[in-house]
C-alpha cells in the first residue's frame, strides 16, 4: 500500500463528511480521543445559548422550561442507542468512577442477599486503575477479597466464590477488547453478576448491553463521546436489577419526588435511583453535543460502519508501524475481533521521550508507564486511539510515517522530550 491508495480510501469513505462535525485544529493528526474527545463544531454555540439564554435570561424557570431536569435521562435515552440499552434504562450523572461505586455497590448488596457465601470481586490485573481503587475500597468496607487476574484466567476463577465480575470492556493499556457475552455468560454460570465499564468502548466499538447479558454498567463522556474535559459519565442497570436495592449514594435526585421535600428517602422507580444530586447543566449541554455527533452516524451505518472504519485505520496504523519501526512491539491484539479503538506499542526505555517528539509534530497520542510489579505490564506503552469520526486514512500513514522519523533520526533524544510532565 502507498499514500495515495490511503487518499483513495479517504475519498471512498462514506463516514469522511462526518469530520465536518469537527472543529479539530489545522494540520493536527489527533490520536488521542480516547482520552479526552475533540471538540464537536456545535458545542460552542449550544453552551454559549444554556448560559446566556437559558440561564441568563430565563433563570430559574430553565429547569422546567428549558428541560434542564431531564437532561440526564434525555442524553442517556441517546447513550443507550449507541450501547444496546433500552429507552429509560441508563442516566448520565456524577463521574465514572462515582458510578462504578454505586453499580458495584448495588451488585454486592444483590450478591450479599441472594449468596452471602460470596466473598469475591474479580477483575483483571491491568484495569484502569480508578475501578481498580474503588473495588479495592469497596472490598475493603464489607470484608471481601479482591481478586485480580490475567485476561486468559479469568473464565477459570468463575466458581461458586465469586460475587461479581467486574470488567473494563476494552483495556485501556492494551486496547485488548474482551468477550462481553461469553465472560458474562460464564460469571452468570458460575452464580456472579457482571459488571462493565465502557470508558474506552462507548463510541468506539457496537456495544450490546442486553444481548451480552451485562447486568450493570458505566461509561465515559469525554472519551469517545466527546463531551468535554471533565464531562458527566452515564450508568445503566439491567431493569430486572434496578429497583432491587438502593444504590449508596441516595440524593435526593434518585428520589421518588424531589420537590415533595419530605425527610424521609423513598428512591425513585427503575435507573433514576442512580442520580444523585442537581445535574450539571453546562457540562451537560456539552455532552450532548458530543453524543450527537456519534447519533449523526447513524444514518450512515451507524455503530457497525465506524467500527468497520476503525477497524480499518488501525490496521492500517499497526501495519505500517511494524514495516517501519522493528523497534516498536505492537501490544495490542492483531486480531480484529479483539482490538478496540487504539493501537498500542511498547518499548523498553524511550516510550516517553517518542511520544513527546511526536506531539511537536503535532501527532498527538499519549504514553501511559509500565506497572514494575507486574510482569505481564511492566513495560511502558505508546498509545494511539482512533477515532474514526474525525481520522483520515491519510491520518494513520502520516502518524507511522512521522514515528518512523522521530525513531530513526533520534529526534527523541531532544532534552525538552526526555523532561516528564505532570499529566501523561
Ligand atoms: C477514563 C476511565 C475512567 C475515568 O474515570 P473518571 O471518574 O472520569 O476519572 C474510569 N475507568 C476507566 C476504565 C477509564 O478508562
Amino acid at each position: 500500500m502507498n499514500r495515495e491508495q490511503a487518499l483513495a480510501l479517504d475519498a471512498a469513505d462514506t463516514l469522511a463528511p462526518l469530520r465536518e462535525l469537527f472543529s479539530l485544529p489545522d494540520g493536527l493528526i489527533y490520536l488521542d480521543g480516547n482520552s479526552l474527545g475533540v471538540l464537536p463544531r456545535a458545542t460552542a454555540a449550544r453552551v454559549q445559548a444554556v448560559v446566556t439564554q437559558e440561564w441568563g435570561c430565563d433563570l430559574i424557570r430553565s429547569w422546567n422550561s428549558a428541560g434542564w431536569m431531564d437532561l440526564p435521562q434525555r442524553i442517556g435515552d441517546k447513550i443507550a442507542r449507541l450501547v444496546g440499552a433500552g429507552a429509560g434504562e441508563l442516566v448520565v450523572a456524577d463521574s465514572t468512577s462515582v458510578n462504578l461505586f454505586k453499580v458495584l455497590s448495588a451488585a454486592l448488596a444483590i450478591a450479599a442477599a441472594d449468596a452471602p457465601q460470596r466473598r469475591r470481586i474479580v477483575s483483571e490485573r491491568s484495569n484502569f486503575p480508578t475501578d481498580l481503587y474503588i473495588a479495592e475500597s469497596l472490598a475493603r468496607q464489607r470484608g471481601l477479597e479482591l481478586v485480580l487476574a490475567e485476561p486468559d484466567e479469568i473464565t477459570g476463577l468463575m466458581d461458586e466464590r465469586v460475587a461479581v465480575l467486574m470488567l473494563t470492556h476494552v483495556n485501556y493499556r492494551t486496547g485488548r477488547l474482551h468477550d462481553m457475552a461469553a465472560l458474562s455468560q460464564a460469571a452468570h454460570e458460575a452464580g456472579a453478576l457482571a459488571v462493565w465499564d465502557l470508558a474506552h468502548s462507548a463510541g468506539a466499538v457496537p456495544v450490546d448491553l442486553r444481548g451480552d447479558g451485562a447486568d450493570f454498567a458505566v461509561g465515559c463522556g469525554y472519551k469517545y463521546l466527546n463531551g468535554g474535559p471533565g464531562a458527566p459519565a452515564f450508568v445503566w442497570c439491567h431493569p430486572r436489577h434496578a429497583e432491587r436495592f438502593w444504590q449508596p449514594l441516595a440524593g435526593w435526585m434518585g428520589h421518588a419526588a424531589p420537590f415533595e421535600f419530605t425527610p424521609g428517602y423513598r428512591p425513585a422507580a427503575g435507573i433514576a435511583r442512580y442520580l444523585c444530586g442537581t445535574p450539571a447543566v453546562l457540562s451537560l449541554a456539552a455532552l450532548e453535543c458530543g453524543v450527537d455527533t456519534l447519533l449523526a452516524a447513524e444514518p450512515l451505518g451507524g455503530m457497525a460502519a465506524l467500527r468497520a472504519k476503525s477497524l480499518a485505520l488501525t490496521s492500517l496504523f499497526a501495519a505500517r508501524v511494524q514495516a517501519l519501526c522493528p523497534e516498536l512491539a505492537l501490544i495490542s491484539p492483531p486480531q480484529d475481533v479483539r482490538r478496540g479503538s487504539q493501537v498500542c506499542l511498547a518499548h523498553g526505555e524511550i516510550a516517553y521521550p517518542v511520544v513527546q517528539a511526536l506531539i511537536a509534530r503535532g501527532v498527538i497520542g499519549d504514553f501511559r508507564a509500565g506497572d514494575p510489579s507486574h510482569p505481564a505490564g511492566a513495560v511502558d506503552i505508546l498509545r494511539f486511539g482512533f477515532t474514526p469520526l474525525y481520522l483520515r486514512f491519510a491520518d494513520a500513514w502520516d502518524a507511522a510515517e512521522h514515528l518512523h522519523q522521530v525513531l530513526s533520526t533520534g529526534e527523541w533524544r531532544q532534552p525538552a522530550f526526555i523532561q516528564r510532565r505532570a499529566v501523561t
